[in-house]
C-alpha cells in the first residue's frame, strides 16, 4: 500500500490578507502578478503530472458580469469585533480593486482539467467557533456553495481560513466529502516556533485521522517554507531534506503527507516555486516506485470513505520516525535518504 501525498493549495488574492492593513497597503498582489504565479504552478505541476487541490476564496473568482449580482453578498462581517471587509472597503471606495477579483486563475485552474477545484470560503472569513457565531459561519458556507453551483462546480472539500476549524456541522449540511484539519501540534508556538521547526529535517508525515461530523478528516500537512522575510535564511536544502523526510516517513509507514501554499507566496518569495518544484521531483521519483500516491484532497476523501484508511486505525500520533527501504532509498537516489536522517 502506497503512501498518499496531497499538495493543497490556498486560492485567495487579497482576500487571504484582508485584515493586514501593512501587507494589503504594500500592494504585492496585483491580477497579473496572480496570473502568472497560477500559470507558474501550473505548468510545474503539468511537467510532473500530478493533481493539486486548489481551494478557491470563491469571491476571488467573481467575473465582471457577475459582479452586479454578487457585490451585494459581499456583506460586512466583524470577526472578534473587527470588520473583516474594512480593506475591501477602502479598495471599493478607492475604485481599484485588483488582486481582489481573478477569475482569470479559476479558468486557468478549471481549463487544465487536471485539478480539484475545493473551496477557501466565500469572503476567506475565519470559521472557528470562536470567530464567527453559526449565522455568519452558515452565510459564508451558503454564499460559497452558490456561487460554485453558478460556475458549474461541485465542491467536495474545504480548506478552512487561517486554518480555524469549526461550524463542522454547517459545513457537512453544504455536501462537502471532507476538510483540511489543522495540524495537532504545527502553529502552537507561534512565528518563532514554526520557524524553527523548518531545520527539523527528520519531520514526519501524518496518520488518517477518524472522521468528524460524517466528514473526511484530512491531515492539514506542512506549509511548504515561503522564501520571504526572516524564512529566507532556511536553506533550501534544508526545506528539501525536510520534505523527503516527511515523504519517506508517509511511504514508509503508509501515512499521509500535505504540503500547503498560497499561490501569491510565489510573488513575493522568490526561489519559492523553486523549492516546490523540488519537493514533486522527490514526490515523483517516489511515486514511480509505486511507493507514494499523489491525489487530490477529494480523491483522498474517496479512498478514505472506500475504506482504505479505515483499514488502518491509528491515533493521531505524529512521532513516529521512519527508515526507508532499499527500494525506496534507490528512488531517491545517491543523495538521500541516508543524509537527510
Ligand atoms: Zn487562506
Amino acid at each position: 500500500m502506497p503512501g498518499t501525498f496531497i499538495i493543497s493549495l490556498d486560492c485567495e488574492g487579497k482576500w487571504g490578507i484582508a485584515d493586514r492593513d501593512n501587507r494589503i497597503e504594500s500592494g504585492f498582489i496585483t491580477r497579473s502578478a496572480l496570473i502568472r504565479a497560477y500559470e507558474s504552478l501550473l505548468r510545474v505541476l503539468s511537467v510532473y503530472e500530478a493533481s493539486a487541490t486548489f481551494a478557491f476564496v470563491m469571491a476571488l473568482t467573481l467575473t465582471k458580469n457577475e459582479l452586479d449580482d454578487w457585490m451585494p453578498r459581499l456583506t460586512d462581517v466583524h470577526v472578534e469585533g473587527v470588520n473583516w471587509m474594512r480593506n475591501f472597503r477602502r479598495a471599493e471606495a478607492a475604485g481599484y480593486l485588483g488582486g481582489w477579483f481573478c477569475p482569470e486563475a479559476f479558468d486557468l485552474v478549471r481549463d487544465s482539467g487536471l485539478h480539484e477545484i475545493g473551496c477557501h470560503g466565500f469572503r476567506h472569513v475565519p470559521l472557528g467557533n470562536c470567530e464567527v457565531g453559526s449565522e455568519e459561519a452558515g452565510y459564508e458556507l451558503r454564499s460559497a456553495t452558490e456561487l460554485a453551483k453558478r460556475k458549474g462546480v461541485d465542491l467536495k472539500t474545504f480548506v478552512f481560513p487561517r486554518n480555524c476549524v469549526g461550524h463542522l456541522g454547517l459545513l457537512a449540511d453544504q455536501g462537502y466529502a471532507g476538510f483540511r484539519n489543522a495540524h495537532p501540534i504545527v502553529g502552537r508556538h507561534g512565528r518563532l516556533g514554526n520557524l524553527a521547526r523548518e531545520f527539523n529535517i527528520r519531520e514526519v508525515s501524518q496518520d488518517p485521522e477518524p472522521s468528524a461530523s460524517g466528514l473526511v478528516s484530512i491531515p492539514g500537512g506542512y506549509f511548504l517554507n515561503w522564501r520571504q522575510g526572516l524564512r529566507r535564511v532556511i536553506p533550501e536544502a534544508v526545506t528539501l531534506m525536510r520534505w523527503r523526510s516527511i515523504l519517506i516517513d508517509a511511504v514508509a509507514n503508509d501515512r499521509v503527507a500535505l504540503l500547503y501554499l498560497h499561490p501569491h507566496n510565489l510573488i513575493d518569495g522568490p526561489g519559492t516555486l523553486e523549492l516546490f518544484e523540488g519537493v514533486l521531483r522527490i514526490a515523483s521519483q517516489l511515486r514511480e516506485s509505486k511507493s507514494l500516491a499523489i491525489v487530490t484532497q477529494a480523491e483522498y476523501c474517496a479512498g478514505f470513505v472506500q475504506g482504505r484508511a479505515n483499514s488502518h486505525p491509528r491515533s493521531n500520533g505524529t512521532t513516529q520516525s521512519a527508515q526507508p527501504t532499499p527500494k525506496e532509498a534507490s528512488a531517491l537516489g545517491s543523495d538521500a535518504p541516508g543524509e537527510a536522517w
